[in-house]
């Protein structure tokens, strides 16, 4: 469908409008008033759903298409690679995954756990028994090292577990490992102290657990080679990781076979439900997808980019504006620590890397050879492959990361659509899946791209300036200063009034307030007074005002209806706590004033880094 520059802006609004519940106030729950139809007229569950949509379509058409030809293809081994797995993807049965010759691993061959712990971790189970991950040093951003802990909680299901090991004679040996290593989990939870140590350093401190056993196998390396390596480690719970080791000592292996087997089964059903082929092969191979996206479907990236660093640059802009006015007293030292980070800050449209050539590409997946059919053995190897990639870095190039060959390849079961904000590479990535309408479309009037995206950008942005994000200087190192800031009053007063209404998280909450009054500063001005311009409505839209309509298309991002969201406040309550903080919003909708008792709080506003003196 052709849409021309007038159209999409008509279109936009016409979205905006259809959306409107006008029986409510936007003054009492602007949410309800700018999603209330949402549910009513829309046949997706929200506009994430919309843009996936599309996204899977292409990519299908893309896979499914007959008349690739080989000479158009720059990296004919990767795509290759990346159509066999589609196409038995789509044609895997639909039943839970049964298990395999994988199996087999967990037949009895050696008397320590941690091999089998290591096979498993080897096809992308983590935290049995213990957290394993390749993350970066805390004070060098481009050295990979393994982070060590207990196994984090909530990492699947004890019910399922369980209800799985009750076909098997072993339910009971099932409920006992689960039982005593939960417990030692919930009361490890506080520790938090962490230790940088080498190879030899780790084997000494922990002696009761097999680490060179472990390492061996999960980085396929000879005793020799192991100790030769200069691998370093991050543990923390390290009174637990001991008290694991002792505990598991005391199990046989008869003990935690049937256990292992069960999390690997409930571990690749996990793949398996609710299986969208191109949704699943985005989290698990994201370099491939995201190449064929980026060179054969993506159209717009010259476009986009321009638009998108207009946005960044702006949003940047203000937030030196609040930087200067110095709401949070910082010294000298402090000041510059905060503005280079916002200098140093970078923008990347798609998790790709830099590195450009077709060899690269061709050859990253060459580890793997996918069927045309076996869906479950293209599966176990993906996994296998994932791990292996995320582990490479510690083995090469004196085990410095290669920043031009770096994308994000974490163990996520479902893809990130939304754009994120990466501390260690003080880096905004949005991913491009989410550059399409009507989330963002680069020849839409900038009242709906720099309230919307303005708005994800600002959140984004503001994740740096947090109180976690706040501790990484600008090239993603954690820094004495970020905690010197953090534990200013001021900052810590910050905190509290955004922790005064109720939140599921803290710095999301933070990252909402200060990203949308980013946002709106940079579109009208940090001294703005709406209530002192005349505004005519655009031609496009007769009915609402330029300050009104920059609310609603900011709320567009948030309609739909309302599933539980993990991480965040429920959509409603980020809508409706941020515009609330925006001193300027009611006066946008001419609310009525707030009786007197609620004066006081209509005058407290949140805000961290903005200067409370501007209007
Ligand atoms: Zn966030």
């Amino acid at each position: 469908m052709g849409i021309n520059e007038m159209d999409i802006n008509r279109l936009t609004a016409l979205e905006i409008h259809k959306n409107l519940n006008k029986t409510i106030s936007p003054c009492s729950n602007f949410w309800s008033y700018a999603c209330g139809s949402f549910s009513h007229h829309s046949e997706y569950i929200d506009n994430f759903q919309r843009v996936e949509l599309k996204y899977t379509q292409k990519m299908e058409e893309f896979f499914e298409a007959n008349n690739l030809k080989d000479y158009e293809m720059e990296a004919p081994y990767l795509v290759g690679q990346m159509r066999s797995y589609y196409k038995a993807c789509i044609n895997a049965p639909k039943t839970n995954y049964q298990p395999t010759e994988l199996m087999n691993i967990l037949t009895p061959t050696t008397n320590s756990w941690e091999w089998y712990v290591a096979k498993l971790r080897k096809y992308g189970l983590n935290d049995v028994f213990l957290h394993e991950q390749v993350d970066v040093a805390y004070n060098d951003s481009s050295k990979p090292i393994i982070q060590l802990k207990m196994s984090e909680a909530n990492t699947f299901s004890p019910r399922l577990l369980l209800e799985l090991a009750s076909d098997a004679p072993e339910t009971q040996t099932v409920r006992n490992v689960l039982n005593s290593t939960r417990n030692l989990q919930e009361k490890c939870y506080e520790d938090r102290d962490t230790y940088s140590w080498s190879l030899e350093e780790l084997i000494e401190e922990i002696p009761q657990i097999d680490w060179q056993i472990y390492f061996q196998e999960l980085l396929d390396l000879k005793e020799n080679d192991l100790k030769r390596s200069d691998l370093r480690f991050e543990v923390s719970q390290l009174d637990c990781l001991k008290e694991l080791g002792n505990l598991l000592k005391a199990k046989s292996l008869d003990t935690i076979l049937p256990y292992l087997k069960i999390r690997l089964i409930l571990h690749l059903r996990k793949y398996q439900t609710n299986l969208n082929c191109v949704h699943h092969m985005r989290a698990l191979l994201p370099l491939g997808m995201n190449y064929i996206y980026n060179k054969y479907i993506y159209q717009n990236r010259i476009e986009d980019t321009q638009k998108m660093e207009e946005i960044f640059a702006s949003l940047r802009g203000t937030f030196r504006k609040y930087i200067e006015a110095n709401r949070l007293q910082l010294n000298s030292e402090e000041l510059t620590y905060v503005r280079s980070k916002l200098n140093a800050m970078k923008l990347k449209l798609g998790n790709l890397p830099e590195e450009k050539s077709s060899e690269y590409y061709n050859n990253h997946y060459r580890r793997v050879n996918f069927s045309d059919f076996h869906f479950i053995k293209n599966l176990e190897q993906a996994l296998s492959l994932r791990t292996h990639l995320q582990h490479a870095a510690l083995l090469v190039n004196e085990s410095r990361l290669q920043l031009s060959q770096y994308y994000v390849n974490d163990d996520v079961t479902k893809a990130r659509t939304s754009p994120y904000y990466e501390n260690e590479r003080n880096t905004l990535i949005v991913p491009l899946i989410f550059l399409q309408w009507p989330l963002y479309d680069h020849r839409q009037h900038p009242i709906f791209v720099q309230s919307l995206m303005g708005f994800i950008l600002g959140h984004e942005l503001s994740h740096a300036f947090e109180q976690e994000g706040i501790l990484y200087d600008s090239l993603g190192n954690e820094s004495p200063l970020g905690w010197q800031i953090r534990q200013s009053d001021l900052f810590q007063n910050s905190l509290q009034c955004a922790a005064e209404t109720p939140f599921a998280s803290l710095k999301e909450r933070l990252a909402d307030l200060n990203g949308l009054q980013l946002a709106y500063d940079s579109f009208f001005g940090l001294q703005h007074d709406s209530q002192l311009f005349e505004y005519r409505p655009y031609e496009f839209e007769s009915e609402f005002l330029a300050p009104q309509l920059f609310y609603l298309s900011f709320a567009q991002f948030f309609c739909g209806s309302l599933p539980p969201v993990l991480g965040h406040d429920m959509d409603d309550v980020r809508v409706n706590v941020s515009v609330k903080n925006i001193q300027q919003f009611a006066k946008d909708f001419k609310c009525p004033l707030q009786e007197k008792h609620h004066e006081q709080q209509q005058l407290n506003y949140c805000q961290m880094w903005r200067p409370s003196q501007a209007k």
